[in-house]
């Protein structure tokens, strides 16, 4: 896409560090996530089992494009806050970026309903057969505060504390650009 002069405005504005608040949420739910080893046979199985071959190039789940990237079949993060999701080998899909961007919060399945693609209901199936040999549960934040308690709380500590400390710079820095950018006294 061309650019165009009003593209600038996006610079031209104040930056905070709150307004990044969400990636900084996210990395603390992401941190939590459970993540499979990687195995070249579990892969290519769950492969198979989505209706793929996995010996060539891999193609979008949802819509059938070649695919550019993974899509969490199940996010890690909802509202904020670790899903129980993580980075599995039978939670990950091959995606294209159109699907992976526009799928947002949805689950697969109103992904799906949305796109209608031509072959909708062989691909619900794909899905449901993959997610059928899904070894392991997600684990809830119920299974975390019994497990590790104190560790948890300590964590959602910390992370308000990381909260509190961005919101107190970010008012450090308007009382210093407000303080470096007025007149200058003289004599
Ligand atoms: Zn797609």
């Amino acid at each position: 896409m061309a650019m165009r002069l009003g593209s600038i405005k996006k610079y031209l504005r104040h930056q905070s560090i709150m307004q990044r608040k969400g990636t900084f949420a996210n990395a603390f739910a992401s941190a939590l996530a459970p993540f499979d080893e990687f195995s070249p046979k579990a892969v290519a199985d769950a492969l198979r089992d989505l209706g793929q071959d996995p010996e060539v190039d891999l193609l979008c789940a949802y819509c059938g494009q070649p695919a550019a990237t993974w899509d969490h079949v199940f996010n890690r993060v909802i509202g904020g806050e670790f899903s129980g999701h993580g980075h599995r080998v039978r939670n990950l899909v091959p995606s294209c970026r159109t699907c992976n961007e526009r799928k947002g919060q949805k689950s697969w399945r109103d992904w799906l309903r949305v796109l209608a693609p031509p072959d909708e209901e062989a691909r619900v199936a794909n899905f449901e057969r993959f997610l059928s040999k899904t070894n392991a549960a997600p684990f809830t934040f119920d299974d975390m505060k019994h497990q590790a308690y104190d560790e948890l709380a300590r964590y959602l500590e910390i992370r308000a504390e990381v909260f509190r400390l961005m919101k107190e710079a970010d008012d450090l820095a308007a009382i210093i650009r407000s303080r470096a950018s007025a007149p200058k006294q003289t004599g």
